[in-house]
């Protein structure tokens, strides 16, 4: 093989979800069968880079300065569920069970791996809380030690407020988040949710 597809091939296997293999045959797909794929699809990814951002308010994609769901007046905008990366998101929206909004920390607290407070989306939720803006924060973030720990610093920011904090988790596996559970069991787990204080 070339240099060029072998660094073609390298790249694609940094993706979540492709294994050598796949990049291999995905490599010489778009180099060797599908040409015009290969353009458009270069197109779409430079389109995506230049459109795609962060929602200044809740963290998930967007293409405007606020995400569909920020904008969407018929959702709850002061129910807020705390998740930790946009798939999360996507999985819970997926099960049709959350009528709220969110915020996305990009990552929980872990300060083994150096991640603190500062790291993360933190500070624009700590404003929505302190603006008012926030009645329950629906905490569904991973059933693990750095999870727990995220929760507790968040609820410690609540002392002195009147924003509840309850937590999903019921039904979902020791150790995994919102991502690997079906719908189901997402549903079950948001309206089971409980207090977390
Ligand atoms: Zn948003």
């Amino acid at each position: 093989m070339t240099p060029a597809f072998e660094k073609l091939q390298q790249q694609l296997k940094r993706l979540p979800g492709v294994g050598f293999r796949s990049a291999e045959r995905i490599a010489l797909h778009l180099l060797v069968e599908k040409p015009t794929q290969l353009a458009e699809l270069v197109a779409t990814l430079e389109a995506a880079a230049q459109s795609v951002r962060r929602c200044e308010r809740c963290g998930n994609i967007s293409e405007g300065p606020h995400c569909a769901i920020c904008s969407d007046e018929r959702r709850d905008q002061r129910l807020l569920c705390v998740v930790e990366h946009v798939p999360d998101l996507v999985a819970i929206e997926r099960s049709g069970a959350f009528r709220g909004a969110y915020h996305v920390l990009h990552g929980k607290l872990s300060p083994i791996n150096g991640v603190g407070p500062d790291q993360l989306n933190l500070t624009r939720l700590l404003e929505r809380i302190e603006q008012g803006d926030v009645d329950e924060l629906v905490l569904a973030l991973s059933n693990d030690v750095e999870g727990e720990a995220t929760c507790h610093f968040l609820t410690q920011r609540l002392a002195g407020t009147n924003v509840k904090a309850t937590r999903i988790g019921f039904g979902l596996p020791s150790g995994g988040g919102v991502l690997y559970a079906d719908a189901v069991t997402l549903k079950s787990a948001l309206e089971g949710r409980r207090d977390y204080l």
